[in-house]
């Protein structure tokens, strides 16, 4: 067997590190509220900066916090843990954070693309972290509420202290991470194994997976509700066992002859050709090629996602699964 990475839990790491110092939370979203209020209810002192109007600043004051701007934010911090959406990073970094960022202080991401991509170039003088919940916000939320807590990543790009993956650790521990485990990465691995997982696997291969199988019944003349309940609403249903026991658990409860199924016309849809392409795809992701269109494609106000978007939305798939799901009142929630 392979060497196993070494794990971090609750005892290998410090809250004390982050006692007297301000922790400031740019962004009350999906990850900025989570990591705020797991941060105050571990006992530390935390301000958020969230801009006004919108949902987010109303349910920053809802949760009992006084919301300032980025600028003022940083201005009173020690440490920045930046929760903004990452195309906005490098703009609110070069307006509002460098030119009131204190001497020493850190400054910490939950995704490494600013940095990876050399879009952010922080100052010699601050340690430069990472610290990467391995699940979505509100989840990172109800996990530390409920006494458990969502396994995390770390990562050090700058350590001007000599103490930083100490703090990152910290930190980790403030939001549950250390409860679930901690595993630490670097900045590059992070953000390269992110972007290909979401583009190859679950956005984008898994979407289109579902989509393809959907269309292909429909138009051989099946019934779009029963390509629904086979393409799309069974996927949970395998995805859970596989996440519960791997491929073993799921062969296990499935029949012998979708099992058989699966061996014989696996590799024909992912075949070779695929592998090649996610070959590809990963080669456009470590060269900055993906980065780059990204970027590009915010600078000139969303053609090509915007377009995308609306033709997804408007897939038969969405609008059988909208009647479907909507007589299923116990998948909402
Ligand atoms: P989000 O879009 O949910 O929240 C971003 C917040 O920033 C919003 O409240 C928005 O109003 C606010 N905001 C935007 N521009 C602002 C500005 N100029 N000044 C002040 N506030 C501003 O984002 P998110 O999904 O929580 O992602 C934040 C970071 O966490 C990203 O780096 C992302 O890659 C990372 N991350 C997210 C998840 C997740 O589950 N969503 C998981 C792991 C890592
Ligand atoms: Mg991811």
């Amino acid at each position: 067997m392979e060497k196993e990475a070494k794990m971090y839990y609750e005892n290998d790491a410090d809250l004390n590190l982050l006692k007297g110092k301000t922790i400031a939370v740019l962004g009350y979203g999906s990850q900025g509220h989570a990591h705020a209020l797991n941060l105050k209810d571990s006992g530390l002192n935390v301000i958020v900066a969230q801009r006004e109007g919108g949902n987010n600043y109303k349910k920053a004051v809802e949760d009992g916090w006084k919301p300032v701007s980025v600028a003022e934010a940083v201005k009173q911090a020690d440490w920045i843990h930046v929760l903004l959406p990452d195309e906005v990073q490098k703009k609110v970094w070069e307006e509002d954070i460098k030119p009131n960022i204190k001497k020493g202080a850190v400054l910490s991401f939950s995704h490494g693309f600013n940095i990876r991509f050399k879009q952010i170039v922080p100052t010699t003088d601050l340690d430069v972290v990472m610290i990467a919940p391995k699940g979505p916000g509100h989840l990172v939320r109800r996990q530390y509420e409920e006494g458990k807590g969502v396994p995390c990543l770390i990562a050090v790009e700058q350590d001007a202290s000599g103490k930083a993956k100490e703090l990152a650790l910290a930190y980790a521990k403030g939001i549950g991470g250390t409860r679930g485990g901690v595993l630490e990465t670097t900045f590059t691995e992070e953000t390269e194994t992110d972007l290909f997982g979401e583009q190859a696997v679950l956005c984008g291969g898994l979407v289109e997976l579902i989509n393809s199988g959907f269309e292909t019944l429909v138009a051989a003349g099946y019934q779009p509700e029963i390509a629904y309940f086979e393409c799309l609403h069974e996927v949970k249903l395998i995805v859970d066992l596989i996440f519960e026991g791997g491929f073993g658990k799921m062969n296990y409860s499935v029949s012998d002859t979708a099992e058989y199924g699966e061996y014989v016309t696996g590799k024909r849809i992912i075949n070779d050709s695929t592998r090649e392409e996610m070959k590809k795809v990963l080669a456009d992701i470590q060269s900055g090629k993906f980065a780059e269109g990204w970027l590009d494609e915010n600078k000139n106000g969303r053609p090509f996602f915007n377009k995308c978007r609306k033709e997804v939305s408007e897939r038969p798939i969405e609008k059988v699964g909208a009647r479907l799901r909507s007589k299923m009142s116990w998948i909402k929630k």
